[in-house]
């Protein structure tokens, strides 16, 4: 049988067309799929090779101190400038460790002696992080209620911790209000439970009215967070 022309490009075209359409496909898949990549890694900045743990002070049934005027309790002023800070230093390519993402605390379900076992928990955290530092996040608050400013503490015994809270006050000093007070000595489990450099950063005072509504705002929580991430590049040396 003798095959027209026009027939013979019709025979040729059904599993042409079903090649062109596999490639089609493809095309479109893989561009969405490049498309996912990009987007994470935009968000996402490579790892410069630290590990910070951050450790939001209290939670669940210790809510640390408690606002003068609105009644805050400190737990959840420290998670919210953690997770700031987590996101901040995520961008500067640190890697970070929580030591707690929700208001509960670290005790699990019993309530039985539940500080030391929260305490307990949280050092193991850090024994699995392996950080290069350990930054715990606190408000500060005394009887009177005049004292004002943010302040880092760090263990007598440790060197590296008191360069680690020299360069974070000194970013408090420059840059918070009545934060120029230097320094302090603390004697607290967080600074004692590991060999990383490890600082308790006390923001303000929740028992003084001005600070109180400076550490409730957005724009003053950022600016802490910017005083911490600004103080762990310098200490690391890395330039902003
Ligand atoms: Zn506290």
């Amino acid at each position: 049988m003798k095959h027209s022309k026009k027939h013979l490009i019709e025979t040729l075209s059904a599993p042409l067309i079903i090649f062109l359409c596999v490639i089609f496909a493809t095309v479109i898949i893989s561009s969405f799929v490049l498309e996912s990549v990009t987007a994470s890694s935009n968000t996402d900045t490579p790892s410069i090779g630290y590990t910070v743990v951050i450790d939001a002070g209290h939670g669940g049934l210790d809510p640390g101190s408690i606002g003068y005027k609105t009644k805050v309790r400190e737990s959840d002023v420290n998670l919210a400038i953690s997770k700031k800070l987590e996101t901040e230093l995520k961008k500067a390519g640190i890697s970070v460790v929580m030591t707690r993402t929700t208001e509960e605390g670290l005790y699990g379900l019993s309530t039985n002696n539940y500080k030391k076992r929260d305490m307990a928990k949280r050092r193991e955290i850090i024994e699995n992080a392996r950080p290069n530092m350990v930054i715990s996040v606190h408000m500060n608050s005394y009887v009177k209620h005049n004292l004002r400013g943010a302040q880092a503490f760090y263990d007598k015994n440790s060197e590296i911790s008191r360069k680690l809270a020299l360069a974070v006050q000194d970013q408090f000093a420059s840059n918070l209000e009545e934060s120029d007070k230097g320094v302090s000595i603390g004697d607290y489990f967080m600074l004692k439970c590991t060999q990383a450099p490890s600082i308790i950063t006390e923001c303000g005072f929740l028992s003084n009215e001005e600070d109180e509504k400076l550490l409730l705002s957005d724009a003053y929580q950022n600016k802490i967070v910017s005083c911490i991430v600004a103080g762990v590049l310098s200490f690391l040396g890395i330039a902003e």
